[in-house]
């Protein structure tokens, strides 16, 4: 055996050994540490030739004299003992630039029988290595302060044990809980898990390696010491280590209490509102901009008496009155138009009753941001009883108003015949009674008058006799007659605008009772102005007072049947409402227009325009 050895390390196969040993090997000679040899890869590493054999280290590698290595060189030479470094940060000149290398170094002093008479250097260049171990060090560093900053709460946790290897600030303030909880078990560290899913849902993505992820999961915590509801969005996903073996769970969540909250107030809101809409007695509904219906309560279903479906897909040319259909029509596309509601009496068929029922049918527009219809919310409403009602009335006012005008005709004669005989006899005082008795008759016919137009009008029977006339003849008569029988001075700016094609009586009507209204509305004043011009191709009447006047948003009220801006209260000004009704409806099917401009507490100025006959 010893031969064995003596042979085979004779000093040749050493110098070989030396020489290819994948480590740097150097030996340094006496306190100065010459440079008594180096093999290949320890001159490579000093990035110097041989020419370094034989010179003092310091001589050799000047840019080592402010590195740590001339006094661990010193201590090892004077104290023998052996120095071993790991991962020593060494500067070399490289290309005359100094680059940082990383080495493990062992120093060995080399004794000579008593004496320290040199120090063998062993070199492993480790700076790969190193620089790997720094790049992670340093990801790792930057993904802490990612996570950090994150607005995300996020955590690390590591184990079946779940221990909290990581939370950022934000997970931390989710949780309620300080920096003292890392490094615990999960469910030390927030025992109010317990009976929560959680910690078992994280263990079995321990198990299977699955994600697990969930946009709102409910999560009770104690903060401020209270025990409190959330919802966060949720995330657990599997970590593994090199060998692929899962080793933690990184967890991102996001608190999203405040929109599900939202959207939980905006459900139940909404839920209110269809409660509301099907406990009412009408029928409820919202359709989209094609007419559509989106919604609709439970009241239409009984009503048509089809299922949701088939009203969805209905046609409702089948179903609404085809004499109400087209005025439904072009109603619907004046309101879209205008982007105003839209109101309108209708027939819809009964598809239990197998009848047309009337409905008073209500629609808002609902607009986007940009102002455009998106939505229309509507009500219709049962009208069928009052409809009958008021066509009774209608029925019982013709017969009545009929009825009472023979014996009113009567009643003015004899009034007549009596103030003349009175008169006659020189009885003066009886005969102005008589006159009285005389004047309330004519508004007591007026007023019948009144009536019976109306109920001709509902029902679809005033008849007008048109004919040719001259518009001014008409005016100057009209207001002559009311002249005579008022005080206030009646001022007619007057010129001729030609002929108009209506009945002349009616259009003598109309001026009649704006004059009188003029009069009625304008108490303690003395003078009112007629006008008539001529514009566009019309002739245009118009009576300007200095009355009471009205609030503008009832002055488009005034032309409807009964309304009255004071309301019923007749006590300061008599009369029923119909009066401007009736205008109205004469001056429309006469193809003209009627209209108020008025002031409050300074006047009205009612007029109303007709279309000339082109001569
Ligand atoms: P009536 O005079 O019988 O009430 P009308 O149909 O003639 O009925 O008028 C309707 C309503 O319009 C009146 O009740 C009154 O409130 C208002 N009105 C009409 N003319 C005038 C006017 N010249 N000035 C102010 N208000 C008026």
């Amino acid at each position: 055996m010893k031969n064995f050895f003596d042979n085979a390390i004779n000093l040749e196969s050493l110098s070989i050994l030396f020489s290819q040993a994948p480590v740097g090997l150097a030996m340094l000679m006496g306190e100065d540490h010459v440079v008594l040899t180096a093999n290949v890869l320890c001159l490579e590493f000093w990035q110097k030739g041989s020419e370094v054999i034989g010179l003092p280290i310091l001589e050799a590698l000047p840019e080592i004299a402010n590195q740590e290595f001339p006094k661990i060189l010193r201590e090892v030479y004077q104290t023998g003992t052996t120095f071993k470094g790991s991962k020593i940060k060494t500067l070399i000149e490289k290309d005359s630039v100094l680059q940082t290398y990383y080495f493990d170094f062992i120093y060995t002093p080399i004794f000579d029988t008593e004496r320290i008479t040199g120090i063998s250097v062993v070199a492993i260049d480790v700076t790969e290595q190193v620089s790997t171990e720094l790049k992670l060090k340093e990801n790792e560093l930057l993904f802490r302060e990612l996570m950090e900053i994150s607005d995300y709460s996020t955590a690390i946790y590591t184990g079946q044990d779940l221990i909290v290897t990581f939370a950022n600030d934000q997970m931390l303030k989710s949780w309620g809980k300080t920096r003292a909880v890392i490094g615990q078990k999960l469910e030390d560290a927030i025992p109010e898990l317990d009976g929560q899913p959680f910690a078992q849902i994280l263990r079995d993505v321990l198990t299977t390696g699955k994600p697990y992820i969930a946009t709102e999961d409910k999560v009770d915590l104690v903060v401020d010491d209270m025990l409190q509801s959330y919802y966060y969005s949720i995330s657990y996903r599997p970590l593994h280590n090199a060998s692929g073996e899962i080793y933690a769970i990184w967890n991102m969540a996001m608190n999203v209490t405040e929109l599900v909250e939202a959207r939980l107030k905006a459900q139940r809101a909404v839920k209110e509102y269809r409660d509301l809409a099907e406990a009412m007695p009408h029928i409820v509904w919202t359709t989209g901009t094609d007419g559509r219906l989106i919604y609709f309560n439970e009241n239409l279903e009984i009503l048509l008496n089809r299922s949701r479906a088939q009203i969805a897909d209905l046609d409702f040319e089948q179903v609404i009155h085809k004499e109400d259909f087209q005025n439904l029509k072009r109603i619907w596309a004046l309101a879209e138009v205008e982007k105003k509601i839209f109101e309108l009496e209708f027939r819809i068929y009964d598809g239990r009753g197998e009848k047309f029922v009337w409905y008073l049918n209500r629609a808002t527009p609902v607009l986007d941001d940009e102002g455009n219809i998106f939505q229309w919310i509507g009500a219709s409403t049962n009208i069928d009883e009052f409809k009958k009602l008021s066509a009774q009335k209608d029925t019982f006012l013709g017969i009545a108003s009929h009825e009472l005008k023979t014996p009113l005709t009567s009643l003015k004669l004899y009034a007549q015949v009596l103030e003349r005989m009175l008169r006659k006899t020189g009885d003066e005082k009886n005969a102005e009674v008589a006159k009285k008795m005389d004047i309330q008759i004519v508004k007591l016919t007026s007023l019948i008058g009144d009536l019976l137009d109306v109920t001709k009008i509902n029902s679809g029977k005033i008849h007008l006799n048109k004919e040719d006339f001259d518009f001014e003849k008409l005016a100057l008569e009209i207001i002559e007659d009311q002249q005579m029988s008022t005080s206030y001075q009646i001022e007619f700016k007057t010129k001729s605008v030609g002929m108009v094609f209506a009945d002349r009586d009616r259009v003598g009507q109309v001026m009649t009772n704006l004059i009188s209204n003029a009069i009625k509305y304008a108490p303690n004043t003395d003078k009112i102005i007629v006008q008539i011009i001529e514009a566009n191709g019309n002739v245009e009447f118009s009576v300007e007072d200095f009355g009471i006047g009205m609030p503008a948003d009832k002055k488009d009220r005034v032309f409807e049947q009964y309304y009255r801006v004071s309301g019923d209260d007749g006590n300061t000004f008599p009369g029923i409402g119909l009066g401007l009704f009736i205008s109205a409806e004469i001056v429309e099917r006469s193809n003209g227009k009627i209209w108020v401009e008025s002031v409050l507490e300074k006047g009205s100025t009612f007029s109303f325009s007709l279309p000339q006959v082109k001569s």
